[in-house]
């Protein structure tokens, strides 16, 4: 028996939550990822990036503890070019060895998004296909996710737990409680890269269509919608959304 299976066989997901974030409680980011990339505090654990904004943060943290921790990288097939590079220049930058890109289904994209133009028509459904359906395949090899989502980003985030139950597996924000002005100053410290997109004036950066420029942080996705989450984070527990029937989604950044 492995240990994932040994740890959701023998303690529900939600009193894990609830233990971890006792514990977790009072202590800094970098304890944190301390106790769950070398205490195995979590089972087998995995980062989640977009590599938008200000994802180099956390994967600076994370680098610094084990750079062979397994990083996440969702390629819907719709971002930005830029952003593309910047996935293979963090890494290496950072000293980071292990990179999984996951891909929508070509066999899905086919029968749903024959044309590429889902997002136009059902942004949900698009996410659905891109994002979600992809995410919750690859996630399943892990107990948990490392996510660098702040409370201060969204209405929806402002009451997040560092650690939450999504799916079978845990999702934990290191950065939950950190402010705007704690992100800027780590990056300056650590002179770390931003997304090349953050200079041409997009604040939050996601696939290239759903994307545009913004003063604002969350105004810069779905622009034209009410949409202000992802279709794979967007209720407020975090757990799992109902897109449509019998669908459910995860979060991914
Ligand atoms: S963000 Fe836009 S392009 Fe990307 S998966 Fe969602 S709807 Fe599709």
């Amino acid at each position: 028996m492995s240990g994932g299976e040994h740890y959701r066989t023998t303690s529900s997901l939600d009193a894990r939550a609830a233990a971890l974030n006792e514990a977790f409680d009072g202590l800094t980011a970098e304890r944190m990822l301390d106790r769950l990339l070398n205490g195995n505090a979590a089972g087998r654990v995995a980062v989640v990036s977009s590599f938008g904004a200000e994802a180099a943060v956390l994967l600076k943290l994370v680098a610094d503890k084990d750079p062979s921790t397994p990083v996440v990288f969702l390629d819907t097939l719709k971002h930005f070019d830029e952003t593309l590079d910047y996935v293979d220049s963090l890494m290496e930058r950072l000293g980071l060895t292990t990179l999984l890109r996951v891909r929508p289904s070509p066999a899905r994209l086919l029968a749903e998004d024959p044309d590429g133009t889902l997002n136009l028509r059902d942004s949900d459904r698009c996410c659905y296909v891109r994002k979600t359906l992809p995410m919750i395949t690859a996630l399943r090899h892990f107990d948990a996710i490392l996510t660098g989502r702040k409370r201060f980003q969204t209405v929806e985030r402002q009451q997040m737990d560092y650690v939450e139950v999504q799916e079978s597996w845990l999702r934990i924000n290191p950065l939950a409680d950190w402010s705007k002005e704690q992100i800027d100053a780590f990056i300056a410290k650590h002179d770390l890269p931003p997304n090349p997109l953050v200079a041409q004036g997009y604040p939050s950066i996601g696939c290239a269509p759903c994307t545009v420029k913004s003063d604002s942080y969350r105004d810069g996705r779905w622009a034209d919608s009410d949409k202000s989450e992802c279709g794979i984070h967007i209720t407020e527990d975090g757990k799992i959304v109902q897109i449509g029937a019998n669908q459910s989604a995860v979060s991914q950044d």
